[in-house]
């Protein structure tokens, strides 16, 4: 039997990663038959936007060579779980990008990426696994980016930023460049409230907003 590919999340976040899935293995050469969602909510029809919706179980179930799922939920913690549970049943981690993704040189991507359309990922650079990078986001030359990180659409991070596990940046944010040695740091599960512009780092834990950004809640 062939392989298996499943977009996990059939809500928001995984109908807009469906098209790109499809897309990718389209010229993969895979039949859109092997192209599932995966969903622990109950209620979903069994069809969506054109796609099989199965359980978890019944996906674990369904025969295949090699099964492969992209996480498309936005929240990490959630992300984090089922990354787990995935690993213990043999589920390989699965990147998915839009075709038209702009990455440079040196680009270290963790598994299970999902790279959404008009992403710029430049040159020298380190992402750790389950990263988000929605509509239009970049990342810029020197930057090291965490595991299970988010980025709402359009975010601008520039170059020599630290974004730590499980930060979410939000809708159009701006974070200044760091220096070499010297980089700016979204602490570890930080939030960025949309709009923001980020002038210097942002300790774990807290929530940033405004221009320049202040801390809203502590971390
Ligand atoms: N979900 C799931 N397993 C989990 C947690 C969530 O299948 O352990 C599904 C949930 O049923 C829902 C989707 O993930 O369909 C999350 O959708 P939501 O609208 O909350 O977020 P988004 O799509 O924006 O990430």
């Amino acid at each position: 039997s062939q392989d298996l590919y499943a977009v996990y999340g059939a809500s928001g976040c995984g109908r807009g990663v469906m098209p790109l899935a499809r897309q990718q293995l389209r010229q993969a050469g895979v039949v859109p038959e092997r192209l599932v969602f995966v969903d622990d909510g109950a209620g979903l029809p069994p069809l969506l936007n054109g796609q099989r919706v199965l359980s978890y179980a019944q996906f674990l179930a369904e025969p295949a060579r090699q099964r492969h799922a992209v996480l498309a939920i936005a929240a990490s913690t959630i992300r984090e779980q089922l990354a787990q549970r995935c690993a213990q049943d043999g589920v390989q981690p699965w990147t998915v990008q839009a075709a038209n993704v702009v990455t440079m040189d040196a680009v270290e991507l963790g598994a299970g990426a999902i790279l959404s359309p008009f992403v710029t990922l430049t040159s020298n650079i380190r992402i750790g696994r389950h990263f988000h990078a929605n509509l239009y986001s970049y990342v810029e030359h020197d930057c090291v980016i965490g595991d299970f990180v988010t980025f709402a659409p359009g975010v601008m991070c520039n170059g020599n930023i630290v974004v730590e596990d499980h930060a979410y940046i939000g809708t159009g944010a701006v974070i200044k460049q760091g220096q070499p040695g010297k980089p700016l740091v979204i602490g570890r599960g930080a939030v960025v409230g949309m709009g923001a512009v980020v002038t210097k780092s942002v300790p774990a834990g807290a929530t940033v907003v405004g221009n320049p950004a202040r801390v809203l809640v502590k971390g």
